[in-house]
This record gives structure tokens, C-alpha cells and sequence, in this order.
């Protein structure tokens, strides 16, 4: 079967001819129906400082999933032939301090699908059966996969109250795009959306952004007061990974707001604390991965409530792997939203 792997210690990827994996005791197999790229992939096949530290190849890349159970490997009792499933990434030990807090979502043992074993970007993958996700058989392929990052916006929007309230988003990459649509759907109004790129400005206004503003060429604080009368806003959520963005939600959101942080930043941040959260009293959440299984229930019946406006987040259909490095080139070119493959031609 094909498989896009990175072979090499170095840019790129290559798509190549790979026997279909048997599953192991706690494993299941599946037929792939769709895959997505996530920044985490980009980073794999772009070799950066991260990615030398930690990806042993050769492996198959990619972690987003929804496929079909076609075998289960001994011990398994939990998920069955025929089952249709995405796969949550974290591998948690079940053991540590934080899971016995019932903090899977910071394990500290904990070990990632995709990047630490061979991944999903091929006809058929191994899935550990404890990180299956069951799904409702009539979600599409394509939106089933985006559960795991949406499992991400998921935490970030819904750290606290939404419905009804003035929100600010940094950052409309992908994450910050599916973050947009669980604040529509969630009732949050309006929902300002600071994004440098003309390309991403447009796709969130198709999520349903209600104002936009390039933080290049306008100030995004002056903007939020003039949206919510001198106001600001009672919810940030950082999405971009920018330090200025930061700061400048920070300075746009209300005394009292609330402010979840899941961009992450490439160096240290020098911020004036004093003024920007603790007068402010803000509320700040870090937050990272997803809940374990919480936020998977929450995303699963986001999607089926029919509400998630995800269609004008998926720029990009494939059908094989034929093209992956046109999709891969255009997603670090900035050019998509979401990338979906569909392994199976
Ligand atoms: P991305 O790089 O595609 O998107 C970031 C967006 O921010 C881009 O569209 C960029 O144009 C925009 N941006 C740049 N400077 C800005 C500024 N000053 N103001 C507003 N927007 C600005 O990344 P993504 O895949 O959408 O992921 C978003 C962030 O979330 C990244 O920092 C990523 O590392 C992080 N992330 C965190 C977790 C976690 O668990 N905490 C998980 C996945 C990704
Ligand atoms: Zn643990």
C-alpha cells in the first residue's frame, strides 16, 4: 500500500510502497476513509529544530484520522471489525499524578500517535485501541477527522461562558478557523477575528467571523473598543502563536474577561503583567490537547448538532497521496485551511 513517509533526515517526504501493518496485542487496524494535515505534520516535513529532537525516521507521518476497523489484535475488547473510528493522539500512561487526577490531557509520560510510532497517512494504519474513538456511522469521513484539532478549539472556546459573548480570535490558521466555528455555533457575538492574511481573513468571514481586521495595517485594540463601545472584549482566545497578538488581545479584552492561550509562542514573552492580567483580573487558561473523554463527546456532538460551519474551513480535497507535496507546499505557503486526503482513489 502507499504510504507518505518521512525516510529521511531532512526536508520533504516521499510516498512509498509499504506492506499493511498486522495488528499487535491492543491494536486495531484500519482502512483509512480520510486523513488531515495538522501543523505538527508540516513541522515533520519541514525538519525543523522540534522535529530533529524527536521523529526517528523511517515513519509514516499523520495522526488525523477516521477510518474503518478491519482487524483487531489480541486483547482487545473494546472496539470491534467494522467499527468506525477516529483516534485520539496523546497516548497516556494511565499512571502518572496527573492521570490519577483524571488530567489525562497532561500526562506526563505521555507518548503521541503519529510522532513517536508509525502514523496514518497510508490505505491502512495501526490505531492503539485504548486512543479509538467510536463514531455515529452517518459523520462524514472528512469532518470525523478533524475531531482531534477540533478537540483543541473545542478547550480553547469552551474554557468558560461563550453564548452571548464579545470574543476576539488572534490567529485564523487552521486551528484558529475551526476556532471561529465552535464560537458561532456556541452563540458567541461578535466574533472579531485579527489575521495578517487576506486569504485566511476571507475564510474566516465564510466560518462566520463577524468583523475582521489585519493587524498589520490596523490596530486590532483601536478596532475591539470601536466594535464593543470602549468595552472591550469579555473573551480572547489566542490562536496565532504571535507575541504581539498576545499583547494586544490582552490590551483589547475587558476588566474581568477571560482569556485561553493555545498558540504557542517561539520564544520567551516579555509582557507587562501588572497592567494586562492581574489589575485587569483576567481569567487565563493554558491549554493543550484535549480532554480525555470529555472534549471528545463535547466535538462528536458539536458535529452532529449540524451547527459546526466546517465546510468552508476544508479548502482542500485529495483523492490518494499522489499530490502531497503540492498540499504540504501549499500549506506552508499559507494557502489552506484544512487539508483532507481520502487514501482510497
Ligand atoms: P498557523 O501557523 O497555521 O496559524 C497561525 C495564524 O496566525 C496564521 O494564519 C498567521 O497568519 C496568524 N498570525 C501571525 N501573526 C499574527 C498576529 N500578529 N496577529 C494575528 N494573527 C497572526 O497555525 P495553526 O496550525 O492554526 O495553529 C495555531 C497555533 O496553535 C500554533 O501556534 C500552534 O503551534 C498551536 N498549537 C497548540 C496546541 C496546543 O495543544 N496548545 C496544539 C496544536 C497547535
Ligand atoms: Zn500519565
Amino acid at each position: 500500500m502507499p504510504a507518505i513517509m518521512k525516510t529521511k533526515p531532512a526536508y520533504g517526504a516521499e510516498l512509498v510502497e509499504v506492506e499493511v501493518p498486522k495488528p499487535g496485542p491492543g491494536e486495531v487496524l484500519i482502512k483509512v476513509l480520510a486523513t488531515s494535515i495538522c501543523g505538527t505534520d508540516l513541522h515533520i516535513y519541514e525538519w525543523n529544530e522540534w522535529a530533529q529532537s524527536r521523529i526517528k525516521p523511517p515513519q509514516i507521518m499523520g495522526h488525523e484520522v477516521a477510518g474503518e476497523v478491519i482487524e483487531v489484535g489480541p486483547g482487545v475488547d473494546t472496539i470491534q471489525e467494522g467499527d468506525y473510528i477516529s483516534a485520539e493522539t496523546h497516548i497516556v500512561c494511565g499512571k502518572c499524578y496527573a492521570c490519577r487526577h483524571n488530567r489525562y490531557h497532561v500526562c506526563q509520560n505521555t507518548k503521541i500517535f503519529g510522532v513517536d510510532m508509525d502514523g496514518v497517512f497510508a490505505e491502512y494504519a495501526i490505531v492503539p485501541a485504548q486512543n479509538a474513538w467510536k463514531n455515529p456511522k452517518d459523520m462524514k469521513p472528512e469532518y470525523a477527522t478533524l475531531q482531534e484539532p477540533l478537540g483543541n478549539a473545542v478547550d480553547t472556546v469552551l474554557a468558560g461562558p461563550i453564548a452571548g459573548r464579545s470574543t476576539l480570535i488572534t490567529g485564523a490558521g487552521p486551528l484558529g478557523l475551526l476556532g471561529i466555528a465552535v464560537a458561532k455555533a456556541s452563540g458567541a457575538y461578535p466574533v472579531i477575528v485579527s489575521e495578517p492574511s487576506e486569504f485566511r481573513r476571507e475564510l474566516a468571514k465564510k466560518v462566520g467571523a463577524d468583523y475582521v481586521v489585519n493587524p498589520f495595517e490596523e490596530d486590532p485594540v483601536k478596532f475591539v473598543m470601536d466594535v464593543t463601545d470602549g468595552a472591550g472584549v469579555e473573551v480572547f482566545l489566542e490562536f496565532s502563536g504571535a507575541p504581539k497578538a498576545l499583547e494586544q488581545g490582552l490590551k483589547a479584552t475587558t476588566p474581568g474577561g477571560r482569556v485561553s492561550l493555545l498558540g504557542l509562542f517561539p520564544r520567551d514573552v516579555t509582557l507587562d503583567m501588572n497592567n494586562l492580567i492581574i489589575f485587569k483580573a483576567l481569567e487565563v487558561h493554558g491549554i493543550t490537547g484535549r480532554h480525555l473523554w470529555e472534549t471528545w463527546y463535547t466535538v462528536s456532538s458539536l458535529i452532529q448538532s449540524g451547527k459546526l460551519n466546517l465546510d468552508p474551513i476544508i479548502t482542500h480535497k485529495y483523492r490518494g497521496f499522489d499530490d502531497f507535496e503540492e498540499a504540504f507546499e501549499l500549506m506552508r505557503a499559507g494557502k489552506t485551511g484544512k487539508v483532507v486526503f481520502f487514501p482510497h482513489k
